[in-house]
């Protein structure tokens, strides 16, 4: 266990450790990829069906990397590819054909949609059983009353970074930075159930510096480059940090990676830099952080791996394992 009152020498500049997420998805990935092969030795093939409205390129990027992660692991994958003009009613259809398929385990709707399609009808129109990105009420209310289901990504992510690199949840003192449905409000939860004791700040919140200073736990997912201060932090304090900005402003990259002069050096070649909602500085500070990139990011598709896994498990009547998170 990571004992968070020991490393906290107020006197002497640390260098955080890093949990590197993806270490924790390679590891991941291999303990699905034997659990999809015991499935196959029961003539269980995991099925995941995405489905990508119209043409955005970073919309099919992500799609590719989550088919990728699906081929990689050994999990079936289907993709279905309507143009942006389609209608709700019509991608109502396209998600009841979807839920009514028996080799479908896991559906997975690419946000965001057109501005014609009303998301919140079709996202509830998949059924809760194969909705492996955790954003169906039935999947949160589960979640809310502590029952097994399937936990919204992201979040299912650092949890599983916090338990993969031992940090002690329990009874720690925990802040999560943004309240989104997707982030911020499972994230809470998920720290609550594992016996942390919470608090969520979001835009309105008071005196930020003075509430993140208090904790054990920072979990930052608002949005906002850089935006968490490193004397913020207490010393020793663990950093989750979920924030994906891409800076292109040359000042604030200096201001951001002034210390980190290779990065400063690769903007200025590329002209953008990912950066966390957590300054860069920060790695003095904290006793363990996640770096952006590669911290969070990688453990999105994870979860959803082991999510569609796991649906699958729980649809058709397999005991569920422990591979990744309790939830
Ligand atoms: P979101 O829906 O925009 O929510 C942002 C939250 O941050 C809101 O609750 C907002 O408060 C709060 N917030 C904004 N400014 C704040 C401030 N100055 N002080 C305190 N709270 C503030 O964002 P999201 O979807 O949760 O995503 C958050 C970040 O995580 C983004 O950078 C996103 O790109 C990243 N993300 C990364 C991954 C990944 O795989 N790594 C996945 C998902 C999201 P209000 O509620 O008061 O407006």
């Amino acid at each position: 266990m990571l004992f968070l009152a020991l490393i906290s020498n107020e006197s002497e500049p640390m260098t955080a450790r890093v949990l590197d997420g993806t270490k924790i998805r390679d590891q991941v990935f291999a303990e699905l990829t034997a659990e999809v092969r015991r499935l196959a030795a029961q003539g269980i093939r995991p099925g995941l069906a995405a489905v990508l409205v119209g043409e955005s390129p970073a919309s099919q990027l992500y799609v590719k990397s989550k088919i990728a992660a699906c081929e990689q692991i050994g999990l079936g994958s289907w993709l279905h590819t309507p143009p942006a003009t389609i209608t709700t009613d019509e991608l109502l259809r396209l998600v009841d054909e979807l839920n009514n398929d028996d080799a479908v385990d896991g559906i997975l709707i690419q946000l965001p949609l057109p501005a014609q399609i009303d998301t919140k009808r079709v996202l509830e129109a998949v059924d809760p059983a194969k909705d492996v990105d955790g954003f169906h009420p039935v999947n949160l209310g589960r979640l809310v009353s502590g029952r097994p289901g399937l936990v919204a990504c992201t979040p299912a992510g650092c949890m599983e970074i916090l338990r993969r690199a031992d940090i002690k949840i329990e009874g720690a003192n925990a802040v999560v930075l943004g309240r989104s449905d997707i982030v911020g409000k499972p994230m809470a939860l998920l720290l609550m159930h594992a016996n942390a004791t919470v608090t969520i700040c979001h835009s309105k919140t008071r005196d930020l510096p003075g509430v993140v200073r208090r904790v054990d736990i920072i979990v930052a997912a608002m949005g906002k480059a850089g935006y968490v201060a490193a004397d913020w932090i207490r010393p020793g304090a663990v950093v989750i940090d979920v924030g994906t900005n891409k800076v292109t402003d040359a000042r604030e990259a200096e201001s951001l990676l002034r210390n980190f002069p290779a990065r400063l050096e690769k903007f200025r070649a590329k002209g953008s830099v990912l950066v966390g909602d957590v300054h860069p500085d920060a790695v003095n500070t904290a006793g363990a952080l996640t770096p952006v990139p590669g911290g969070v990011g990688p453990m999105t598709i994870t979860m959803l791996m082991s999510n569609t896994v796991k649906a699958t498990k729980l649809r058709r009547g397999t005991a569920v394992q422990s591979i990744a998170s309790a939830w």
